[in-house]
């Protein structure tokens, strides 16, 4: 069984076709995929999500939280509506953390200190519940390793990795696994596949961002949106890469994203499709 630890069915690009792009990856034996909001006002929606398809995707979880690109449109009282919403969530099991939260300095018309501002109220608060991040980090790993040094953070997933090494390192001393998803399957991808054939494997973690990031093969056949129903095909392009077998990584990959999240752990546990080794 497959994991997908970051895809956003909440996109406008699957409202007509939800439906199926769920039951496809149903389908190929993803049974547990990560929701995360990405503005306050999509925080009730990403959790209805989470429940009207758990039946299809039994580990089906979200987290909320304000991504860095939505930061010029949100307003600072989205911060307190954000807190409400965590704190009704607390008794939820599908809820599993705070996030898309993060710092994006690759995209030119964000204000950075708007952005630092979401960012550090953010992580205030995943620090006050003690609950996990869900991170964006680009071109901002060092900017996001001081944040969170700071704190006292449980951990988390610093999702679509593509750092250094040694930045790579320090997530991972900080409690954070690394996503990768479709980006690795580009073979002049080089620094991203040396991370994943390089670093502990129980630090990895799989992700489609769908419908972003789309795998090379895609490219090839013109589809330009990503779906959870690819992850499985990702998962064994990156296993290649590693060096080892499907089987292997999908059973490592499953149990590192349960690390890193433990109420999503704690859920897994209590479904018994899903407490059987993968
Ligand atoms: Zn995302």
């Amino acid at each position: 069984m497959w994991i997908d630890t970051h895809c956003h069915l909440d996109a406008p690009e699957f409202a007509d076709t939800l439906e199926v792009v769920i039951q496809k990856a149903a389908n190929k034996d993803v049974k547990a995929i990560l929701l995360p909001a990405v503005k306050a006002a999509d925080c009730a929606s990403v959790k209805g999500l989470a429940h009207q398809y758990s039946q299809q995707i039994p580990g089906l979880v979200y987290t909320l939280g304000i991504h860095p690109l939505y930061t010029n449109q949100a307003q600072e009282s989205d911060i307190q509506i954000l807190e409400s919403h965590i704190i009704d969530s607390l008794s939820d099991p599908r809820f599993v953390g705070v996030g898309e939260i993060g710092l994006d300095y690759f995209v030119e018309d964000l204000d950075p200190h708007r952005q630092e501002f979401f960012f550090n109220a953010q992580l205030d608060l995943a620090q006050k519940y003690q609950l996990p991040v869900i991170l964006h980090v680009r071109r901002s790993q060092d900017a996001i390793l001081k944040a969170l040094r700071r704190r006292n953070i449980p951990g988390g997933i610093a999702h679509a990795f593509n750092g250094s090494f040694q930045q790579a390192e320090q997530f991972i001393g900080l409690g954070f696994k690394l996503g990768f998803g479709g980006a690795a399957t580009y073979e002049r991808a080089l620094q991203i596949r040396r991370l994943l054939q390089e670093l502990p494997l129980e630090s990895i973690v799989t992700e489609t961002d769908a419908p972003d990031i789309p795998p090379a093969w895609l490219r090839g056949e013109g589809i330009a949106l990503n779906e959870p129903a690819f992850l499985p095909r990702i998962a064994k392009e990156l296993a290649l890469v590693r060096g080892i077998g499907a089987a292997e990584f999908s059973s490592a990959t499953w149990c590192n994203a349960m690390q890193a999240l433990p109420r999503w752990s704690a859920l897994c546990a209590d479904i018994p499709s899903l407490n059987l080794a993968p």
